[in-house]
């Protein structure tokens, strides 16, 4: 049996996610950013939440932990990392180790870039990716307290992931990543036909998250340093990847569009 995932959006355009292992009954909540409409949902399911699982420290993810543990005497799971800056945190994980909701294991992933302690978690039998704000549909996240490399580094441990991989990340931001990613591979034909689909979808109020990995290998310029047409675009015709995706990600933090 596989995890059923179900999507709040709150504030501007974060994502929170509710997964619940139906063998046991256990439900976690990934990167609660407030507490109240994650409590309204799991009143109206009749869930009871178990567990929250943190990706990084930023409040727009960490934000309704202590309500939330209050309220239902859930464990909270984080970085291990960044220990010291996750709210009521009982388990600290990292990089490679496994850990169980219920009776499906995820693997941790050590992703920091965007802080310095990230991580995501994978979920290999639902097929399903908690990435936070590391990798997002046709974007990463800003380099916050990291550096190219490490990003780089960071998504390179997602790229060897399945391409039926669902990406749950944690915000909508992907029609302006896509009206950037267009300037930087205007030769990438999968990549302006995903941009009509997600203007579409957006003009019609529809989520364009979860996206699966697939897409995001094919269309998304920050896991496509190898790209020739990036390359050329950018003038890195002969740099190493790490240049490729540093000066793709400095385009990226002063485009306007
Ligand atoms: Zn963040
Ligand atoms: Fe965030």
């Amino acid at each position: 049996m596989t995890l059923e995932i179900v999507q709040i959006p709150v504030l501007n355009d974060n994502y929170v996610y509710l997964a619940r292992e139906p063998a046991s009954g256990a439900v976690g909540v990934v990167d609660p950013a407030v507490h109240e409409p994650v409590l309204a949902e799991l009143q109206r399911r009749g869930w009871n939440l178990t567990h929250i699982l943190n990706t990084h420290h930023h409040p727009d993810h960490v934000g309704g932990n202590l309500k939330l543990k209050e309220a239902t005497g859930c464990q909270i799971v984080g970085p291990k990392a960044d220990a010291g800056r996750i709210p009521g945190i009982d388990v600290a994980l990292a990089d490679g180790e496994r850990w169980k909701l219920g009776e499906e294991e995820a693997v941790i992933f050590d992703v920091p870039g965007h802080t310095s302690g990230h991580i995501a978690f994978w979920f290999e039998q639902s097929a399903a990716l908690f990435c936070g704000d590391t990798l997002f549909a046709l974007g990463c996240g800003r380099l916050f307290e990291g550096t190219p490399a490490q990003m780089w580094q960071s998504l390179s441990k997602l790229l060897k992931l399945p391409d039926h991989t669902r990406v749950y990340c944690a915000h909508e931001y992907t029609e302006s990543n896509a009206r950037f990613a267009v300037t930087v591979e205007p030769g990438n034909e999968a990549l302006q036909k995903r941009y009509a689909a997600i203007r579409a979808a957006r003009a019609k109020g529809q989520p364009t998250v979860p996206s699966l990995l697939g897409e995001e290998k094919a269309t998304n310029p920050f896991l496509r340093p190898m790209s020739g047409n990036l390359r050329e675009t950018l003038g890195l015709t002969d740099a190493d990847d790490v240049a490729v995706f540093a000066e793709t990600r400095r385009r990226k933090d002063t485009f306007r569009g």
